[in-house]
């Protein structure tokens, strides 16, 4: 990725799935207008779902993903549903390929691994749409058509959802298809809040982000970027400083800032040189309420109080590059857990697309700032430590708690201090 490119967690991102031989590989290419995928005769081609980020118009920036065939036999197939699966908990709006012609033969209806899928994009709340692909193959008045409403372009409603017939080989309806992809995610709410609610237009606010062995080199790094652009667009001010520059330019600043916002880990420097009067945040807090989970991760922190010898914590990292926070879940967390709470836990870690569905061997599911995950991907985590009644929270949460500061860096979301009684 470039530094121009929109970060992949900001993309909307949209699922292709579908049985094996759907034509579903053919579909993706078709509305991408790129080569994404292998297309092959052979059933199962595609045996690890493939991502690409683009501009779809008249969308916009999407990250395109296609899955493996849902109704695979065997040990492989199961391994591809899983990550199909997988892929669902970060879909946006699913595309779901059907094969028009197959359909033929069963009077319009579909299978049952179709309906499967159907029922998980439901449960899951995500927006759908049912290609109906190889249309170009169907006779006029045939079953399918009947059964999914009159022969044009324009999408319809069936039972199983909205639904449109198209060719992948002749191009018929794709551009319907990607106007409806359009609609669908225009319902889902991407707008970016990381400050912008927080501050006024002429506010100025400082952030503090330590140059140091774990940041990239010549960059800044994603969620500070993001954090900038954020000021900018509420026209407020932004000053970037390191965490020893800090005093001193409060001291010479002619205002107060509205907000200082620190990485985590220079949190108890940073809280000693601002004064109790400025607001005080850190970028993990942002953007644990940006990701949907700020509440839960503040409440499920205080079980770092109930921690006993032998419990297990599981470190969960959201991307498998730990170039930006080198061995803060690894090395750091599990010392400072240790010095804090006195006690011998034992550590399970997690990286990348990895999430176990079974939480329950855990005390506490520590999660990294996620800020390669997109939010729906959030919620399930979140959703799947709730629905086990596991507490769950972030690095930057457990760090302010860890230091005595988290009920300051809270300061400007009162309500949430109630979880921490
Ligand atoms: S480990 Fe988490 S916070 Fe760190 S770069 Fe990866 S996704 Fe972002």
């Amino acid at each position: 990725m470039s530094m121009n490119d929109t970060p992949q967690a900001n993309r909307v991102h949209i699922g292709f799935f579908g049985r094996r031989n759907a034509g579903k590989s053919s579909l993706v290419n078709a509305v991408t207008g790129q080569d994404l995928v292998i297309v092959s005769e052979i059933k199962g081609t595609t045996t690890d779902p493939v991502s690409k980020s683009m501009e779809l118009l008249p969308l916009g920036p999407v990250l395109i993903i296609d899955t493996p065939g849902i109704d695979d036999e065997g040990a492989l197939g199961e391994q591809r549903i899983r990550k199909a699966r997988q892929v669902l908990n970060k879909t946006d709006v699913a595309v779901l390929a059907v094969d028009a012609a197959e359909t033929e033969h069963t009077g319009g209806e579909l299978s049952g691994s179709e309906k499967e899928l159907i029922a998980l994009f439901r449960e899951k709340n995500i927006p759908y749409i049912i290609a109906y692909n190889k249309s170009d193959l169907l006779a006029a008045g045939s079953a399918s058509r009947d059964k999914a409403g009159p022969a044009q372009a324009n999408p319809v409603t069936t039972d199983a959802g909205p639904a449109i017939f198209v060719s992948a080989k002749t191009g018929a309806a794709i551009r319907e298809l990607k106007e409806q992809i359009a609609a669908l995610a225009k319902t889902e709410d991407f707008k970016l809040r990381i400050v912008g609610d927080l501050v006024k237009p002429g506010d100025f606010v400082v952030l503090v982000t330590p140059i140091d062995s774990a940041a990239p080199k010549g960059r800044m790094i994603l969620p500070q970027q993001q954090t900038i652009r954020d000021v900018l667009e509420a026209d407020a001010a932004a000053m970037v400083v390191k965490e020893f520059q800090l005093k001193e330019t409060l001291e010479q600043l002619g205002k107060k800032p509205a907000l200082v916002v620190t990485d985590s880990q220079a949190f108890a420097r940073v809280s000693a040189d601002t004064p109790p009067d400025i607001p005080l945040t850190s970028f993990s807090i942002l953007f644990a309420r940006l990701k949907g989970f700020l509440a839960a991760a503040v409440r499920g922190v205080t079980a770092l109080d109930h921690i006993e010898d032998g419990d297990k914590i599981l470190i969960c990292e959201g991307c498998t590059h730990h170039r930006q926070c080198d061995d803060i879940g690894t090395v750091k967390l599990p010392r400072w857990i240790k010095q804090h709470t006195g006690k011998n836990p034992e550590f399970a870690f997690t990286s990348g697309g990895e999430f176990p569905g079974d939480l329950s061997p855990y005390k506490l599911v520590l999660h990294c700032g996620a800020c390669m995950l997109n939010e729906r991907e959030m919620k399930y985590r979140r959703d799947c430590a709730a629905d086990q009644n596991i507490p769950f929270t972030n690095y930057g949460i457990a760090i302010a708690h860890i230091q005595g500061i988290l009920k300051r860096s809270l300061g400007m979301f009162p309500g949430l201090l109630n979880e921490l009684q």
